[in-house]
């Protein structure tokens, strides 16, 4: 019985061991990544849907690896969650979105950027000096910024989480609740955060043309937004026709592969001249 336990023992801490040693390895690897500066910054247009102009950006962060290629977000933000990385990495996105920000301001490109934020990120007590710093650094006001915050990330500790937000509400910097209406208490976070925005997630919007029920929730979310003060951005425009239908239901802005895919940052001001509502 002493043995098969012991057996037992084996099987179990090989597969933990192996499990660990995985993780071990993908967080030196991130942490080498960052090193070597294979993190790569793509940004996606947002667009006015009533004018067409060019209002902002979001950062959307690439990890473009030496042998897998392009890594996309999903595949090691939530690791980079799980590890702590993500603060490291969130550093990183805000101040190269900063530069960006500088850069094209100096071009006569007057954007606001949108930068993603995680639960890690929000847990962080040090974040909205971090940011400040960041801001100091590249000689922009907060009012430059966008900060998109989920449900989720709110949810693991939303006394703390609502702290850091509050503190940077009082910065000047824009808040924004991204995938609204995926979670289950988006009404109560939407009511209790000093919010600027809300961004109607794309699952509603993708199909919207074809799917009564997804206009009528799109519909209301407009309305709700609004009755609340807020700025309403869609995201996951794919056709023109959805751009006017959400035009004709009064929601302020848009991001979609119709207007743009994510682009690499230094293709952005180029973009910017050339585009044609
Ligand atoms: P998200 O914040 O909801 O970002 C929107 C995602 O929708 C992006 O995917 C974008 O490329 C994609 N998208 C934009 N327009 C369209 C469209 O018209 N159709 C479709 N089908 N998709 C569209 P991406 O870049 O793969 O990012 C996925 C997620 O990874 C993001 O979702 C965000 O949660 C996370 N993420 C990306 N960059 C960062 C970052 O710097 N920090 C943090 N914490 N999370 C990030
Ligand atoms: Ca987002
Ligand atoms: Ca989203
Ligand atoms: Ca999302």
């Amino acid at each position: 019985a002493a043995k098969q336990r012991s057996e037992g023992a084996v099987v179990y801490d090989a597969v933990f061991d192996k499990a660990s040693e995985q993780s071990l390895s993908l967080l030196t690897e991130l942490r080498t990544a960052a090193e070597n500066d294979e993190f790569r910054l793509h940004v996606q247009p947002k667009i006015s849907l009533s004018t067409g102009a060019v209002v902002g950006i979001e950062s959307l962060v690439r990890w473009h690896h030496p042998v897998r290629g392009n890594v996309f977000p999903d595949e090691f933000i939530p690791f980079a969650e799980q590890t702590g990385f993500i603060r490291v990495l969130t550093r990183w996105v805000l101040d190269r979105s900063a530069a960006l920000c500088r850069e094209l301001q100096q071009q006569g490109i007057h954007i606001k950027c949108s930068v993603n934020l995680s639960t890690r990120d929000l847990l962080d007590q040090d974040l909205p000096a971090k940011f400040n710093d960041v801001l100091a650094r590249h000689g922009l006001s907060p009012s430059s910024f966008c900060l998109e915050i989920t449900e989720s990330a709110i949810m693991d500790d939303p006394v703390r989480a609502q702290q850091t937000l509050y503190r940077l509400h009082q910065m000047g910097v824009d808040l924004s609740i991204d995938d609204f209406g995926t979670g289950y208490s988006s009404l109560a976070y939407l009511k209790r955060l000093p919010v600027n925005e809300l961004k109607i997630d794309k699952s509603f919007v993708l199909n919207m043309e074809n799917d009564v029920g997804d206009t009528k929730i799109v519909r209301s979310t407009i309305d709700l937004g609004h009755n609340m003060g807020l700025r309403v951005v869609a995201e996951g425009i794919e056709s023109e026709a959805v751009w006017r239908l959400l035009a004709d239901l009064g929601c302020d802005q848009g991001q979609g592969y119709f207007m743009s895919r994510p682009l690499p940052a230094d293709k952005l001001a180029d973009w910017v001249r050339n585009w044609q509502p």
